[in-house]
């Protein structure tokens, strides 16, 4: 399947600085044999899905609440990304489930308002380093799937091990594969063909120089890019590699 490069922007930049970022990575998009997404925080939004309107780059968010509205101090609604924009939303990122204690039951309610909004959900899904010295990286990632995708899930699945984002470090490529075919496996068992058709993204500390043997990988459908994103040339090095 085509796949996906997806950039994680975090907390980083300013108003002018994701603008400049997003026009760089407009700029270089076109004739590539993945499609593309960035994911800027919530206040750049608008004006990167403006700087991206009309042109082959998709604009996401990095979380949104499980409500439509409400009394919800600090939050965003899946339907105020959409009317900002956006099409995609990363949920469940490692830093959310650590930062903000969410669980996969709140991860899983997140994702029914996303695709209640019509947003395509990136749900991610990975083991800790004590989880995978332990042998229970697998497990763990079929629990994460078990209780985070509702049952009409219609999205992308990242599996991003907790210990390789932003630590330059990645498991081997055999580990990569395994947990990719359990993904799938999991996948086809509980939603049949649309199982099959979900696109499964690796990330952590994925960079130019390993993109090309990870993306080859059987069940590597693309890559959840975080700090390499920031970088326009290293995005697009990414993405032609794919
Ligand atoms: C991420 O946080 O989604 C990520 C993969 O980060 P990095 O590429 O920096 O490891």
């Amino acid at each position: 399947m085509r796949p996906l490069i997806a950039g994680n922007w975090k907390m980083h930049g300013t108003l002018r600085e994701a603008v400049v970022l997003a026009e760089a990575v407009r700029a270089g998009a076109g004739g590539l044999g993945a499609d593309l997404l960035v994911c800027p925080p919530f206040l750049h939004v608008p004006p990167v899905a403006a700087a991206m309107a009309g042109g082959p780059v998709a604009v996401g968010a990095q979380d949104c609440h499980a409500a439509t509205k409400g009394a919800h101090t600090g939050d965003t609604s899946a339907p105020m990304l959409c009317d900002a924009g956006a099409t995609h939303v990363i949920l469940g990122h490692s830093e959310r489930r650590a930062d903000h204690g969410e669980t996969d039951a709140v991860v899983r309610a997140k994702v029914q308002a996303a695709l209640a909004a019509g947003l395509i959900p990136v749900a991610c899904v990975g083991e800790t380093e004590a989880q995978r010295l332990a042998g229970e990286a697998e497990a763990v990632v079929r629990q994460q799937l078990a209780e985070s995708l509702p049952d009409d899930f219609g999205g992308v699945v990242a599996y991003e091990p907790v210990w390789a984002i932003g630590t330059g470090r990645t498991p081997t490529e055999e580990d990569i594969a395994a947990i990719h075919a359990t993904i799938r496996a999991t996948l086809v068992a509980r939603f049949g063909p649309a199982g099959q058709a979900t696109r499964i993204l690796y990330g952590g500390s994925m960079k130019p120089g390993n993109a090309k043997a990870i993306l080859a990988l059987p069940n590597v459908d693309g890559g959840l890019v975080g700090g390499a994103s920031l970088v326009a040339a290293d995005f697009l090095a990414i993405a032609a590699a794919a």
